[in-house]
């Protein structure tokens, strides 16, 4: 037996490599909501405007959502008691996935437990040996996990460059069974769109299946929030139309909508659903308010958009770069990672909530104060952070 060394102590291993990450500054040092998630929230016991929330509409706050939750869990119990395959599907279950095929315009629905499970679970099924899957480059690490679990080839295209997917497909055209191009929807550093529209009728020509992430585009774009489908007037056209209740919905769970073939396809074969508890009442509950209010209260997409346009305009004037940005997420770009960690820690003196993201999530000089606009926000609210970034941005060199 070989003598045990430091290196095989999980302590002694997982402390160095922690301190590793701290030496380089690339750990999470976690901050803490005191309150719900909030436009004015208490983080840290400070009272700050929440300015990086992916809870877009403030649904998480929607009284009528908050009410369906507790009458579901009053109803069906705190756990639905086992995977969706076996004794785990519940009426509200079924109601949720019948809501967003309605909603989505699409034949049928699926739900998963996150978003992040639908991608690593479905992903891996859709392709294998003797095929190939195409991603954006810029796709998200959800994406990229449920790619590198397929056992199919993989290419990139450049990011939201329809000419570089063109060359990937005749190449791959000659060579592979079937052909999968994936991408989000709207991308989560940039806040650009993807130009699905495009990427469907190009996906047509060479017979391949398409596949986007809506996360940051449902409940955000297209009518009423209905998602880059809509958006593009292309509702079930896109083979899998994949999103999240996380983020404008202010609920949890992942998503799927398209055709009845999908849906039968995906829960006889993806392993994080077939294998993975289902939603609690209390989410599914949560989860079918919050389609319903989408789908009667149009104010709170209208509202995100007046405040995005609005902050994106007044950053501009100021002489922020706001970068290519279309979509309620906003990165106002710093530069250097170190100035842009200080602004953001300067704006929450100043009581604003804001993240910078650095490298390794963005390229050295591409730091940014990555802003995700809430409808909740009023007029002003947004005049008293511009006051703040408009200070600051002078202080740092920046405006
Ligand atoms: N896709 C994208 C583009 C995301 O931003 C996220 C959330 N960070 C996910 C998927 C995962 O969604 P969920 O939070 O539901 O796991």
């Amino acid at each position: 037996m070989t003598q045990i060394t430091t290196k095989r102590n999980p302590n002694a291993f997982l402390r160095e490599d922690y301190q590793d990450l701290v030496s380089k500054a690339l750990n999470w040092n976690l901050h803490r909501l005191d309150s719900g998630s909030l436009p004015h929230s208490t983080v840290d016991g400070k009272k700050v405007i929440m300015l990086c929330s992916n809870n877009y509409l403030n649904l998480s706050n929607h009284p009528k959502i908050i009410k369906a939750a507790i009458q579901a869990a009053k109803q069906y119990g705190a756990g639905s008691g086992s995977v969706r395959p076996i004794a785990g599907t519940m009426k509200i279950h079924f109601d949720v996935e019948e809501a967003v095929a309605r909603f989505k315009h699409t034949e049928a629905a699926l739900i998963y437990q996150t978003g992040f499970a639908t991608n690593s679970g479905l992903i891996p099924q859709l392709v294998g040996e003797g095929d190939i899957a195409i991603s954006d480059e810029l796709n998200h690490g959800s994406i990229i996990d449920g790619v590198r679990l397929t056992k199919a080839d993989r290419a990139i295209f450049k990011h939201r460059d329809v000419g570089d997917l063109e060359k990937v497909l005749r190449e791959a055209d000659k060579k592979y069974r079937r052909i999968i191009i994936i991408s989000d929807g709207v991308f989560s550093m940039d806040g650009d769109i993807a130009p699905m529209d495009k990427i469907v009728k190009l996906a047509n020509e060479y017979g391949a299946m398409t596949y986007v992430d809506d996360a940051h585009g449902e409940g955000v774009i297209g009518p009423d929030g209905r998602g880059i489908g809509a958006h593009y007037h292309i509702e079930g056209k896109i083979d899998v139309e994949m999103g999240t209740f996380s983020k404008a919905y202010g609920v949890v769970g992942g998503l799927i909508a398209g055709s009845r073939d999908l849906v039968n396809f995906a829960y006889n074969k993806s392993r994080t659903w077939l294998l993975s508890g289902s939603h609690p009442p209390a989410v599914a509950g949560a989860q079918l308010a919050a389609i319903q209010v989408l789908e009667t209260e149009p104010q709170h997409v209208r509202n995100l958009w007046e405040n995005t346009r609005y902050f994106k305009k007044e950053l501009s004037s100021l002489g922020f770069n706001t970068g290519n940005s279309e979509t309620p997420i906003i990165p106002v770009m710093i530069g250097d990672s170190a100035k842009a960690k200080d602004f953001s820690n300067g704006l929450f003196d100043e009581g604003i909530f804001a993240l910078p993201i650095v490298f390794p999530m963005v390229a050295r000089d591409k730091a940014r104060i990555r802003i995700m606009m809430n409808a909740g926000l009023t007029r002003k609210d947004l005049d008293f952070a511009l006051g703040k970034f408009e200070m600051l941005g002078k202080k740092f060199a920046i405006i």
